[in-house]
């Protein structure tokens, strides 16, 4: 099909202007005005969601536009993920985060925000951050501790240094296990973590080609016939920093 030189550049500009809305639609200039605007875009679908959200202040983990609806950087090459894919997660796990006494493990904490709404949208759940990188724990301390601190003291909250691939071994099985960055393949050690009925939500794929938001849940111990012990569905196409491997 021929398509003239001037109708390839508004069809361009045309999606540009779509990528560029969609990213930031949802922006405003405070965190309860921030929170509005993913409720009036249907990204925040629950109370659940939308009071942890109002409870956890975006500007006590980021510097930079704490109320754009867009990644920022938080140094190391880590960037906090959007808000819209913040809601979005804590949407796909709402129902395992909120089991009582459930287990929940955030890997690639980062900023520490969704680890600290994950431990308010269920007042009986225990929840643990790793990250790979020392300074970025450092800074999700930090952090959480500007309006948080009691989490952190009580227990509910524990963030720490940790590889992803290798999840958390040696505790209870988790309910829920969200992954901040992007991995190859699936890392086993993560699925034999899960508890029955769990759910698993990562982004996999290589960096800089297409990724694709997964949820895994788990339906039975029998991790030899993973078709029948798991069930994978494909979210959304996505953009995440890479899970990295400790050499
Ligand atoms: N979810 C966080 C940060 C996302 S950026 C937030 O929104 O604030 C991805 C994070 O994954 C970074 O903090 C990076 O250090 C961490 N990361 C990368 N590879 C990792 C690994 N193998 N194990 C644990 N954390 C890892």
């Amino acid at each position: 099909m021929y398509i003239s030189s001037g109708l390839f550049i508004v069809v361009l500009l045309g999606l540009f202007s779509v990528v560029v809305t969609m990213a930031w639609r949802s922006s405003s200039n405070s965190n309860s005005g921030l929170i509005e605007q993913l409720k009036r875009n249907d990204i925040i679908k629950s109370t659940v969601v939308e009071q942890a959200m109002l409870l956890t202040d975006r500007a006590n983990y980021v510097y930079n536009h704490p109320y754009l609806d867009a990644p920022q950087l938080i140094g190391y090459d880590a960037t906090i993920s959007a808000p819209h894919m913040h809601a979005y997660c804590l949407t796909v796990l709402q129902d395992v985060i909120t089991i009582p006494n459930a287990k929940i493990l955030d890997i690639g904490v980062g900023s520490g925000y969704l680890a600290v709404c994950m431990t308010k949208m269920n007042p009986s759940a225990k929840v643990y951050g790793i990250d790979i990188v020392p300074g970025l724990v450092q800074y999700a301390l930090k952090n959480v501790m500007k309006q948080d601190a009691d989490l952190l003291n009580s227990g509910r909250l524990v963030i720490r240094e940790g590889d992803g691939w290798l999840g958390i071994e040696g505790e209870d099985k988790f309910n829920a296990i969200h992954v901040g960055a992007a991995a190859e393949s699936l890392p086993r050690p993560l699925l034999k973590q899960l508890a029955l009925g769990g759910k698993l939500v990562i982004p996999v794929g290589q960096q800089g080609e297409i990724q694709t938001l997964i949820e895994v849940r788990k339906l039975s111990d029998d991790d030899d016939d993973f078709n029948k012990a798991y069930q994978v569905k494909s979210l959304l196409s996505v953009q995440y920093v890479p899970l990295v491997k400790d050499n």
